[in-house]
């Protein structure tokens, strides 16, 4: 089978032998009944990791996500959220379509809102008008380079969110970047929030699931949430035991990711074509100036390497477990043959 170097996406790994092994031998039980010991556990571990009473197993961000927007919200309310953030452009406005809500987005450079830029769209206490309930937050940023939310903003936007009476959630389907990138611990960076969501199946390597923490009041009511779509699962103690697995092993070398990620960053601001945004983690986003992003996309698909295009000029490489320095060099030099032929 060919080996392709795969930099889509940190979605792509695929578990290894350890992870598959601790998924074979995992108790499992009928986690609707809430009997899955392995469930369990992973839940227990990820409410212990984040300081926080309770957590729920979910099978997806998206559905992690969609079920914090319905628990915090009424049909009619608006939420304010970040403008290229994952929950306003890529879960297919479920937000209107099953919580009935309308979102309030707000343009920023990397993803980042400011008190500043919220306050004002916060809708007046009026009964002719739709109410502000929640805002989201997203960190790292998927689709503006993976940069980390500067965490006196956050804390700012979390205290005069509660003065107000409005609830933040945070996407954090890679908070663990930010924790390692930063050198804090996730119950830090998320101290505060009403809910969080993180993914399990992305630098963390699992094949499935993600997990979303909260006091113990709205995970009870997020686990009917969840039943609602369909998101009930049995014996998920198999997929379950990936997940712990992942956070016991796989957290700290999201290090050697964020590395590869410099070191390829380092030889793609060698090329004149490609304008860098910066990189803090494991994402890297370029913006190409005469060549289209299609272009470069085929080039390296006939390479053997994969890349996904985000706009018309916009490439997006993510590092992960299965992409190793000498993919990254490999990847950096086949785009300069490219770009500089
Ligand atoms: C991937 C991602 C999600 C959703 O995760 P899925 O498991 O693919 O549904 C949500 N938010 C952000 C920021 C993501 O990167």
């Amino acid at each position: 089978m060919k080996r392709w170097i795969d930099l889509r996406s940190d979605t792509v790994t695929k578990p290894t032998a350890a992870m598959r092994r601790a998924m074979a031998e995992a108790e499992v039980g009928d986690d609707v009944f809430g009997e899955d010991p392995t469930v369990n556990a992973l839940q227990e571990r990820a409410a212990q990791l984040f300081g926080r009473e309770a957590a729920l197993f979910v099978p997806s961000g998206m559905m992690g996500n969609q079920i914090a927007l319905k628990v915090h919200t009424q049909p009619g309310d608006e939420v304010i959220l970040e403008e290229a953030s994952h929950i306003f452009n890529a879960e297919l406005a479920m937000m209107g379509a099953f919580s009935g809500v309308m979102p309030r987005p707000v343009p920023t450079e990397r993803g980042f809102m400011r008190w500043e830029q919220i306050e004002p769209l916060i809708r007046p206490k009026v009964y002719y008008y739709s109410q502000t309930t929640l805002i989201c937050l997203e960190n790292t940023h998927n689709f503006k380079g993976g940069g980390i939310y500067p965490l006196e903003w956050a804390r700012e936007i979390i205290a005069r969110a509660h003065e107000r009476g409005l609830k933040v959630h945070l996407d954090g389907a890679r908070i663990f970047n930010a924790a390692v990138a930063t050198q804090k611990s996730v119950r830090e960076l998320t101290e505060g929030f009403d809910s969080v969501m993180f993914c399990l199946s992305k630098g963390l390597g699992a094949p499935v699931g993600s997990m979303l923490v909260g006091s113990r009041e709205f995970i009870e009511q997020a686990r009917r949430v969840r039943k609602m779509l369909g998101g009930g699962m049995r014996q998920a103690g198999i997929l379950a035991a990936a997940g712990l697995y992942a956070l016991e092993h796989h957290v700290e070398r999201l290090r050697e990711d964020h590395e590869n990620a410099q070191l390829l960053a380092q030889e793609l601001k060698k090329i004149p074509e490609i304008s860098l945004e910066p990189v803090e983690t494991n994402i890297i986003v370029f913006t190409l100036q005469k060549t289209p992003a299609e272009r470069l996309v085929h080039a390296l698909r006939e390479r053997g390497i994969l890349v996904h295009a985000i706009g018309p000029r916009k490439i997006r490489l993510v590092t992960h477990l299965d992409v190793s320095r000498s993919d990254v060099l490999s990847a950096a030099g086949a785009i300069a043959e490219i770009l500089q032929r």
